[in-house]
């Protein structure tokens, strides 16, 4: 039996889940995959603990749905799937219909279908309900899943939808690996390591393992150096965080990049601010302070454009990773946002 042992930080001023969990105890793993090093470090960690490749997958969330993107990287669908081919891990996508900008819109309406992919095919879940309701707006900054709806829109509902909604997963083990660390942000940080997920059940076992949730940024990047891997384009053009190409965590910086390589996702969000008469990053329920708002083209004009290379940009906006994934050895390069000291992102 090969444990974990997880810890009791008291410096950190609250209690964390003090116990073992037998790493090898389970029939299937699924890693939430964004893309991001800190889900690829969750799935690397996998590997070098001997978990067999058999049990393990990958489920990425799809932000826009099938839809034209608008919050999402174009890269980021394909260099999910190139890492995982590469890893000979499998790669399910789920979505929520019409993404993120069909519910910001929506209007006396029920919420969308989620769609998910499986062993057995595409299936689906909701979208029939009859309780209209409005949204309307943007999704709000702050650590409540409530007010930033983004989140558990379009990833964290879709991921329990594609649990609950599958037999393979009743009356067996199962455990879902997700990237966050305690160093991101005051929320993350009070995060428990190990606990049962949302879809645990007395027919079906599911926990919820953060795997790196103590470890920081230089672990992350030493077990993707490990592994010859190079990080999502996003980090290579300068950012810190590796999250939908317009988050409403963005630092004025981000956005004069994203409108330097994508002025057409900035221009549109300035349109919806007109639109929902309020500011793309306005204030939550959550207390988060702000000084002032700005609309977003101010804060576009207030950043910085990361020096990003015209190479990483074309690969960042292609809807194919041509490149290798991986690198030879010897060859793995930091990327340029790396250690950056803005690590605006969600929280
Ligand atoms: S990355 Fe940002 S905008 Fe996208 S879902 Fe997460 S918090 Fe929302």
């Amino acid at each position: 039996m090969q444990t974990i042992q997880l810890s009791l930080d008291l410096d950190l001023g609250f209690p964390v889940l003090q116990e073992q969990f037998d790493v090898h105890s389970y029939d299937h793993y699924i890693v939430a995959f964004s893309g991001g090093k800190d889900s690829l470090a969750c799935l690397l960690h996998l590997l070098e603990l001997g978990v067999p490749k058999s049990k393990i997958e990958c489920w990425h969330h799809l932000v826009d749905g099938q839809s034209d993107l608008f919050f999402d990287y174009p890269i980021t669908e394909d260099y999910c799937r190139k890492v995982c081919q590469y890893l000979e891990v499998p790669l399910y996508f789920s979505w929520r219909e019409g993404g993120l900008e069909r519910e910001m819109l929506r209007f006396d309406s029920p919420t969308a279908a989620t769609w998910y992919e499986t062993p057995q095919g595409l299936k689906t879940s909701g979208g029939n309900s009859n309780n209209a309701s409005t949204r309307w707006r943007f999704p709000q900054i702050g650590g409540s899943m409530i007010t930033r709806w983004c989140s558990s829109y379009s990833k964290i509902s879709i991921g329990d939808a594609a649990i609950a909604n599958q037999e393979r997963f009743k009356g067996k083990r199962t455990l879902v690996l997700s990237g966050e660390r305690r160093e991101e942000s005051a929320s993350r940080a009070k995060y428990n390591e190990f606990e049962p997920h949302r879809t645990h059940t007395k027919s079906r076992h599911v926990d919820h393992w953060r795997a790196v949730l103590d470890w920081d940024e230089a672990g992350v990047w030493s077990i993707i150096q490990r592994w010859n891997i190079r990080s999502h384009p996003s980090y290579e053009l300068g950012f810190g965080r590796c999250s939908c190409i317009i988050c409403i965590f963005a630092s004025n910086d981000q956005l004069a990049s994203v409108y330097q390589i994508a002025p057409q996702v900035i221009q549109k969000m300035a349109d919806y601010e007109k639109q929902f008469d309020t500011y793309w990053r306005s204030q939550g329920k959550s207390g988060y302070k702000i000084h002032r708002e700005y609309t977003v083209i101010e804060r576009v004009a207030m950043g910085n454009p990361y020096p990003m290379k015209p190479e990483i940009i074309r690969l960042a906006l292609s809807r194919e990773y041509y490149e290798s994934v991986v690198v030879p050895n010897g060859e793995w390069e930091l990327p340029m946002g790396a250690f950056s000291k803005d690590k605006s992102g969600p929280m």
